[in-house]
């Protein structure tokens, strides 16, 4: 069968999928090694057999429902590529507002010192390390499979000399200096039980649990990330962590006034609020010098 054939067979059997078209194209080149000119330019290409018997097998597997991320392992996340697996949540889109923020704020320093918690496939702090190469970082997760995955990441990326990779729990007391970091950024699972019964198929059966739930009502690792970022976090400091659209004002609420100074919510781009942003204020300073604001 040539190329040109069995991406119309697949794109057809896929309908009723997510972009069928593109599914078909992406497996097709994951398959051969080629990217999408080779595949335009050299349609009328035979599929080795070994090469079409893999393909049966991933195309199964699409039909399964099972993510295209995890099918080619790999998803791109703020211009870069990422390895994933059923260890490590698919990075998203919206997560990318987390580090633009983080560029922003810190603009023109150098020597940011951050931490990532639950760091997943690695695609916050090695997107942080990568864009600005004078920052270092600790990056938690309580998952040994998906640490194997963010330290295979940081080494593709060029990173891992900057971003160290902990296994460890941040509901729990975290082994790091009081007051030693710059910045928190996080993107916790913040999906409440009963939310989570209402996913896609494809989210529910394929990706880890862990990484999008942490407790019956959403809000369980929201607070612990507060706790962490208001022991570790040095003054004036920054906290960014993503948040269900609805959650806004609950994790504006979990950072109190006499910690925490310039709060707002960061929208994402279907205008939706998506992540908290929160300056750790002086201990000594009065409480209410500055309010929250959704922006
Ligand atoms: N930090 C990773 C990401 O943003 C993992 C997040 C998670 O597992 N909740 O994709």
């Amino acid at each position: 069968m040539t190329r040109k054939e069995w991406k119309i067979r697949a794109t057809s059997r896929l309908s009723g999928t997510e972009a069928p078209a593109l599914a078909a194209a992406l497996l097709l080149c994951h398959v051969l090694g080629i990217d999408k000119v080779a595949l335009i330019a050299h349609s009328e290409e035979e599929i080795p057999p070994l090469a079409e018997a893999e393909l049966e097998l991933l195309l199964e597997r699409r039909l399964a429902g099972e993510p295209v991320a995890y099918l080619l392992g790999r998803r791109e996340f703020y211009g870069r590529d990422f390895s994933v697996n059923a260890h490590t949540l698919i990075p998203r889109p919206e997560t990318e507002h987390l580090v633009e923020a983080a560029l922003e704020f810190f603009q023109g320093r150098e020597n940011i010192r951050f931490l990532d918690l639950g760091t997943g496939s690695g695609c916050i702090a090695v997107t942080l390390a990568a864009e600005r190469p004078s920052w270092k970082g600790e990056a938690v997760d309580v998952s040994p499979g998906a640490l194997e995955v963010a330290r295979g990441n940081a080494e593709a990326h060029g990173v891992s000399e900057r971003v160290v990779f902990r296994q460890a729990d941040f509901t729990l007391p975290l082994p790091f200096e009081a007051a030693g970091f710059d910045l928190v950024i996080s993107n916790p699972p913040y999906i409440s039980e009963e939310e989570y019964a209402g996913l896609d198929d494809g989210v529910r059966n394929f990706e880890p649990r862990s990484a999008l739930v942490p407790g019956p009502e959403g809000l369980e690792h929201p607070r612990a990330v507060e706790a962490a970022a208001r022991a570790l976090l040095k003054e004036g400091g920054l906290l960014l962590m993503e948040h269900g659209h609805l959650q806004g004002e609950a994790c504006r609420a979990l950072c109190p006034d006499a910690y925490w100074m310039d709060r707002r919510t960061g929208l994402d781009l279907a205008g939706k609020e998506r992540f908290l942003f929160a300056v750790r204020r002086s201990s000594v300073e009065a409480p209410g010098l500055s309010g929250d604001a959704a922006v």
